[in-house]
């Protein structure tokens, strides 16, 4: 049985533990809290002929900071970095914070989720914003944990990405 470890990262109120629990909802295996203020929940995805056990990482509480300390980040094979499309510092927060979580673990697949794209009219990310970082090579999606949109392929992309850069 193949298991990764996927963490999520960004400023707080993005929709990190929205996110997760939209994606998990269900099909949810185990849940607990650790003394290092992180929830973690499971879920297991089909992808191609393989069936993948991904194991969530999620901060509890307000310290995105604490989301790129190496307890946090270790032994992670991918990560979902998340801003909130209403609020544009936190498109800058999760592109230092990427660097930050590159500087602790080295290079691996992750992904740009801006959410809240149902909220999209009063979006203060514009789509100038969002091509300026695709252009950095990076993959962008825009979320919905409200509505679940693009949450599921958010996670399966990534997941397929994982199983392609081992
Ligand atoms: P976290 O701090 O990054 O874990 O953020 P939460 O998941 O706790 O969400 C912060 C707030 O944003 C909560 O009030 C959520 O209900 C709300 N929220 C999260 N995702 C969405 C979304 O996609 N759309 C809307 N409208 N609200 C969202
Ligand atoms: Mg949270």
């Amino acid at each position: 049985m193949i298991q990764k470890k996927i963490c999520l990262i960004g400023a707080f109120a993005v929709g990190k533990t929205s996110l997760v629990q939209r994606f998990v909802k269900s099909m949810f295996a185990e849940k607990y809290h650790t003394n290092i203020g992180v929830k973690i929940d499971k879920k297991i995805v089909t992808v191609g002929e393989s069936e993948v056990t991904l194991v969530l990482w999620d901060l509890v509480g307000q310290d995105e900071f604490k989301a790129v300390e190496i307890g946090y980040l270790r032994g992670s094979a991918g990560y979902l970095l998340v801003a909130d499309g209403t609020r544009r510092a936190t498109l800058e927060c999760a592109v230092d914070l990427h660097t930050r979580a590159q500087d602790a673990i080295g290079r691996v697949p992750f992904r740009l989720l801006v959410n809240k794209a149902d909220l999209a009219p009063t979006w203060e990310v514009t789509d100038e914003d969002l091509i300026k970082i695709a252009e950095r090579g990076w993959a962008v999606g825009r979320t919905s944990a409200k509505t679940g949109d693009h949450v599921e392929s958010a996670f399966v992309s990534l997941t397929q990405e994982i199983l392609q850069a081992k």
